[in-house]
């Protein structure tokens, strides 16, 4: 037994949705786990509608996931080329293939009168599909016709019988040859159509076993007709079920539902760990309770027989949850780098963070690591460890006054402030000694505090906000909270 030869085939026309990630996942899992090849195959014939940066982003998207192909485009292969748009010799060896068969024929119907007969079916309520004109005329009628340059398409003749598939995922299904009209496979400019050049390259880069959307289920039984009638062995099926948006509701596009696109996870920071484990429960399950599977488990555990038939619906708060619970489990010097790009980003460090700024980007990895549920997540909520406070948000300006005696409070503390600032544990244990020597609450001391140094009434353990901030500028702080709070106290 040779080991399966799966595939992943993109058209590069615009965002890498988040269906075809789950496509290339699965197909990458079944590879990986039956010691099989993952191949990438960009279908970009499409000239009007492919773009560079679409292909830059599948190329980007597979990598953020680490759906590495074992042959594609960038990696090469004996198969290849893996990009359509280079494979035109192969195809017209392969039109040449199919005139030599006999199993098409020139169809010189121009676009009004095939429109006319559909006009006329749907009006007589007809089964729509084309009568086959063209296959009455005879041999000289066509040798004459082409000569004269008459423009034609070639069409496949489609045998009387059915096709059958035994899908992997939705069992037998079926379609009757009085449904499927003859084949349009070349274009009257010459061009083979998506359905004939994805079952020369099937057939070519020895493509075993078919995973992608359910949507393909009628271009299948299309692709097979020609598998046969081209003497190819057939490939297996699997038709992996819908995704629907996150209500439940119809087709997931970019238009209604930013979360379509897989770049909307990578530039929100989920963890990609995380978005695999995700991606894999869309449409699949280890059992009716595992939620969290690494990327190892997945591999031993992915079974094509555990595809569901119906629709998935996208659960964005399992992913917020097993988001967060993989940003958890990362030591904080991965999770710091993890952070860099999106606090330079947003201007709040340099790309290439100093010794300085990468010690404080690590501490806010240890002090945020248990709240995040995305790397981005850290830009809005750690603003107050890069830009002064300028605002004390809702509860922590209520905290700065409370009491009449808040500036006054702060102003001692500022002075009682260690220096240099010990650990935060050290420097808890100084302010529970300052409020015991008051006789006041933990309480009392520790809301202003926090509202001083991040503007904010909630966050991480309050004193590693200090140190991140370092003595001086908690210690500026200090000082402006307080003048704040006496211009802000009530009138007694
Ligand atoms: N290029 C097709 C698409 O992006 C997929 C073709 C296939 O999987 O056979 O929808």
């Amino acid at each position: 037994m040779t080991t399966p030869r799966v595939r992943f085939a993109p058209s590069p026309t615009g965002y890498l949705h988040v269906g075809g990630a789950r496509t290339a996942l699965f197909n990458w899992l079944h590879a990986r786990q039956t010691g099989g090849t993952f191949i990438l195959r960009m279908e970009d014939t499409d000239a009007a509608r492919n773009t560079k940066e679409s292909r830059e982003t599948i190329f980007r998207g597979l990598r953020w996931l680490g759906l590495a192909p074992d042959e594609g485009p960038e990696e090469g292969g004996d198969l290849g080329p893996y990009s359509q748009s280079e494979r035109g010799e192969i195809y017209a060896a392969a039109v040449a293939d199919l005139r030599a068969r006999g199993v098409v024929y020139p169809c010189f119907c121009t676009r009004e009168r095939l429109a006319e007969l559909r006009a006329r079916q749907e009006a007589a309520k007809e089964r729509y599909g084309y009568d086959r004109c063209c296959l009455g005329l005879d041999a000289d009628e066509v040798t004459r016709k082409i000569d004269a340059g008459e423009a034609h398409t070639l069409r496949l003749r489609v045998p009387e019988g059915e096709t059958v598939i035994d899908d992997l995922v939705r069992g037998e299904v079926k379609v009757a040859h009085a449904d499927v009209e003859d084949i349009i496979l070349v274009r009257a400019d010459g061009a083979p159509v998506y359905n004939f050049v994805v079952v020369i390259d099937d057939h070519h880069m020895g493509v075993s076993c078919v995973l992608r959307g359910e949507d393909h289920l009628t271009n299948t039984f299309k692709q097979v007709i020609l598998f046969k009638a081209l003497g190819f062995d057939v490939p297996l099926y699997g038709h992996l079920p819908l995704i629907l948006g996150p209500k439940g509701q119809g087709k997931l596009s970019k238009r209604k539902h930013p979360e379509a696109a897989l770049e909307h996870y990578i530039d929100r920071g989920f963890h990609p760990e995380a978005v695999v484990n995700w991606l894999a429960l869309i449409g699949w399950s280890l059992d009716d309770k595992t939620t969290i599977l690494s990327r190892d488990e997945l591999v031993q555990h992915f079974s094509l027989g555990r595809i569901s038939k119906s629709g998935a619906r996208l659960d964005l708060d399992k992913l917020e949850h097993l988001s967060g619970h993989y940003i958890r489990e990362m030591d904080p010097a991965a999770l710091a780098d993890a952070l860099v790009p999106f606090l330079a980003k947003a201007g709040h460090i340099a790309e290439d963070p100093n010794s300085q700024q990468r010690a404080t980007v690590e501490h806010l990895a240890a002090a945020y690591r248990e709240r995040l549920v995305a790397f981005s997540d850290v830009v809005a909520e750690a603003v107050w460890a890069f830009q002064p406070v300028t605002d004390y948000e809702g509860k922590a300006s209520k905290n700065l006054v409370e009491k009449p005696t808040i500036p006054a409070l702060l102003r001692d503390y500022a002075d009682a402030l260690p220096d240099p600032l010990p650990d935060p544990e050290a420097h808890e244990a100084h302010a529970r000694a300052f409020v015991e020597e008051r006789g006041m609450g933990f309480g009392q001391l520790v809301h202003p505090l926090r509202a001083a140094w991040t503007g904010r009434p909630g966050g991480p353990p309050l004193f590693d906000c200090a140190a991140i901030l370092g003595r001086k500028e908690a210690h500026a702080r200090l000082l402006q909270a307080a003048t704040w709070s006496e211009e802000n106290l009530p009138e007694s």
